[in-house]
């Protein structure tokens, strides 16, 4: 038994002149919430389809809890992978026929049918819904009910292609949680793919980042948020401070920096690989909420000039100078200091990542 759901190895999918997906390989754990995320074209729905079969590698694998698929079509994969289709609903129907329509279609059993789909209805916790006419039901309830359709099969794998992509905010925020929550109930491997930055964060146990058919980086959503592998994914995930700098020297376990837009300031930086060599230039990547104002601390303490404040509830947020350099600044709570103070701040070498 392999502990793996899902391998791509070394996938390469062209279309014409474009690559959509770029030697991709990735590892998916049985039970694993794992997420596809990247900007719109970065290859993330060609991947998916691959994996569903609506599409074939021009080059490479995927093998699905341990078989190698080549070119089986998609309704020969159904009973191990299953898209979630969203908008797929047949308003007319009631609940109850909607989940049972593919179990209807294939000549299931009728009381096998009631069993399944009473089921699916608990694990949506729509127990007692069955009768009710799909426009008779909330947004948030309709998402449930076709995830409740792409259940019945009891598939190993579900496949969601941005399914909170229509929502409104507040809906979408419930739905993330709901979605969370059905994946630890179900227990089954859920492949996530989606632009939306916050939400991955959330839902996921493991996310790749992929840009212009490439994986730039596959890690948990902390590594993802806290090491991000390059610029393109600290700048793409979440608020960050992007600095030049030049690498002075180099210890063991971290460098110092000398940034020459901020007054020559040299700023002391762990190093999570051994890439970096003196003298190269580089970039420094901060988070806004790393960085402490009316800081005492000794390490990496720099004056700051104040430009802008907003408090906005649990954050205030801060702009500020240092020589040509302009710092984004989330604190926590509410602060006295005003526009045109000056304060001193610092971040901790191990909130500064270095990118190349
Ligand atoms: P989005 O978030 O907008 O859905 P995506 O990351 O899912 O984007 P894909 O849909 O996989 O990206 O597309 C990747 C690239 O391949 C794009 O440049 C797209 O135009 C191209 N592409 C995808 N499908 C086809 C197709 N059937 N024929 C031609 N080009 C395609």
């Amino acid at each position: 038994m392999t502990e793996y759901a899902i391998e791509i190895e070394n996938v390469t999918k062209k279309f014409g002149d474009v690559t959509a997906v770029n030697n991709v390989s990735l590892k998916i754990k049985k039970g694993e919430f794992f997420s596809i995320l990247g900007p719109s074209g970065s290859g993330k729905t060609t991947l998916l389809r691959s994996i569903a079969g609506f599409e074939y590698p021009d080059t490479g694998d995927v093998i699905l809890n341990n078989k190698k698929m080549g070119d089986l079509p998609a309704y020969k994969r159904r009973e191990k992978v299953m898209v979630f289709q969203n908008l797929a609903l047949f308003p007319h129907m009631t609940v109850f026929e909607n989940i049972a329509y593919g179990l209807k279609v294939r000549g299931v059993q009728k009381d096998e049918i009631t069993k399944r789909v009473n089921e699916q209805l608990a694990v949506v916790r729509l127990t007692g819904y069955g009768e009710r006419r799909i426009n008779q039901l909330s947004g948030g309830e309709q998402q449930r009910v076709a995830i409740a359709r792409s259940l019945v099969n009891k598939p190993e794998v579900l496949l969601l292609d941005e399914p909170l992509s229509s929502l409104d905010r507040r809906l979408k925020e419930e739905m993330q949680i709901e979605l969370k929550k059905l994946h630890e109930r179900v227990g089954i491997t859920f492949v996530y793919v989606t632009h939306d930055q916050e939400l991955v964060l959330t839902v996921s146990e493991k996310i790749a980042v992929m840009n212009h058919g490439n994986i730039e980086q596959i890690g948990t959503p902390e590594e993802i948020y806290n090491s991000p592998a390059s610029k393109f994914i600290a700048s793409f995930i979440g608020d960050i401070n992007l600095i030049e700098g030049k690498i002075e020297k180099i210890t063991s376990k971290t460098c110092l920096i000398t940034v020459n837009k901020m007054k020559n300031t040299k700023l002391e930086a762990n190093i999570q690989n051994k890439k970096f060599k003196e003298n190269d230039e580089v970039l420094l990547a901060i988070r806004p909420e790393y960085i402490d104002v009316e800081s005492k601390s000794k390490k990496n303490n720099i004056k700051l000039k104040i430009t802008e404040k907003y408090f906005q509830g649990p954050v205030t947020i801060i702009r500020g100078q240092i020589g040509d350099t302009e710092l984004f600044i989330k604190t926590k709570g509410s602060t006295n200091l005003k526009k045109n103070d000056n304060t001193s701040i610092s971040v901790n070498p191990e909130n500064i990542t270095v990118l190349q």
